[in-house]
């Protein structure tokens, strides 16, 4: 779950980071009223949950509570890569010397977190990663130890912070690892954090990725998702306990196990193919559960065919074949379907489907090339 922008920083506040003064608004009068208190220039800045507002005129620099109410009409009036902009924070304008990088995530691969540091901040660390890769610098965090002082001092080093903000630099590290551990993320950024006119470290803009399967630990975090910035096939899936996340691809795939879903998308890119999605609908397939996991398949209109991956273990194969065809009496799909049933009772299973003219499977591979197949003729038509 990711936070705004605006969130993201009153956690960073809690933790001891500078941030700028400022508040968030839902209408233009609110914008001005604050853009008042704060006297002077001030930032209108679009809360949607997608990086590269400034590029598409979502941060607006003003001058006079005036000009912020007019820039605030325009600003919550626009969509952002599809979002609607409900929320706008007005921050006092920033007087910025330099723009550094700084963030924190779990690098998987070497099992521990992360802290990067890089002196091009303000653009995307992946644009930096991909053009000027020597620029990132790395420290890995021993969990049990936290941030160390010398840590942070030697990230302060590698991007040539000048000595003045080593003090204030280490600080922001290691309140920036308290965020990320105490809220549970999966990323806590800061970019920029700036040197101001002033030679002031602030953190000017914001982004919290946090874990859901710990969101339990959190309840006051967790009332602060956005469910107009979710995907709604996410936020269904998720309302029936099944979990669902789309991609991009055209074969929707509908598995029992987090593991298997995982293999199933491999094995379709494997033969060439794209999954459409994630979809574990975990134990006992039912035929409720399938029916619902169907709506949430069909809902996405780049789905071509449909690949069954289910493991018949403590459920019996003949009675998920049951549930895939009660399921379909009560739900519409016109797409093909490719079924690979094992377990107990396969046999059964495999006979149920066929006779209702359904293309069965015995292995993956084979359920995958023939799934990546149908794609392949329905593209050529
Ligand atoms: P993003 O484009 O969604 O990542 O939004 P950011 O909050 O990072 O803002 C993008 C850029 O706008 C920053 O890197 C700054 O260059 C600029 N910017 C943001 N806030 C201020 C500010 O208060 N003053 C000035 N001068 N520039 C700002
Ligand atoms: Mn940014």
């Amino acid at each position: 779950m990711k936070l705004h922008e605006y969130r993201s920083k009153q956690l960073f506040a809690r933790y001891g980071i500078p941030i700028p003064r400022g508040r968030v608004a839902m209408t233009a009068q609110e914008a001005k009223a604050i853009a008042q208190e704060l006297g002077g220039r001030v930032v209108v800045k679009a809360q949607v949950l997608v990086g590269g507002r400034g590029k598409a005129g979502g941060i607006r620099l003003v001058h006079t509570p005036e000009e912020t109410e007019d820039v605030a009409t325009q600003v919550l009036g626009m969509q952002i890569k599809g979002l609607p902009v409900r929320r706008v924070l007005v921050d006092e304008a920033a007087d910025i010397r330099s723009e550094i990088y700084l963030g924190v995530t779990n690098d998987r691969g070497v099992r521990s977190p992360v802290m990067i540091a890089s002196a091009e901040g303000g653009v995307e660390i992946e644009e930096v990663a991909r053009t000027q890769p020597h620029k990132i610098v790395r420290v890995y965090i021993d969990p049990l130890l936290g941030m160390r002082e010398h840590q942070a001092r030697f990230l302060a080093t590698s991007i040539e912070l000048p000595r003045k903000h080593w003090r204030d630099f280490i600080a922001i590290a290691q309140g920036l690892y308290s965020t990320f551990t105490k809220t549970d993320a999966s990323l806590a950024e800061i970019n920029p954090l700036v040197i101001t006119g002033d030679y002031r470290l602030l953190a000017l803009d914001g982004k919290i990725v946090l874990d859901d399967n710990a969101l339990f630990r959190h309840p006051e975090l967790a009332e602060m998702r956005d469910l107009d910035e979710e995907e709604p096939a996410e936020r269904e899936a998720r309302r029936y306990g099944l979990s669902y996340v789309k991609l991009n691809g055209t074969i929707g795939c509908m598995v029992n196990g987090a593991g298997l879903a995982m293999a199933t998308m491999d094995v379709i890119k494997l033969f060439g193919g794209e999954p459409a999605n994630f979809l574990d609908i975990g134990g006992g397939a039912g035929a409720e559960k399938v029916s619902i996991a169907f709506n949430l398949i069909l809902k996405d209109k780049n789905v071509r065919v449909v690949l069954i991956n289910i493991f018949g273990g403590i459920t019996r194969c003949d009675e998920v074949a049951r549930g895939i065809l009660s399921a379909l009496e009560e739900v519409d799909v016109d797409l093909p379907m490719v079924v690979r049933l094992v377990g107990t009772n396969e046999e059964e299973g495999r006979r149920l489907l066929q006779e209702a003219d359904m293309i069965t499977a015995i292995s993956l591979a084979d359920a995958a090339q023939k799934a990546v197949e149908l794609v392949k003729e329905d593209q050529a038509v």
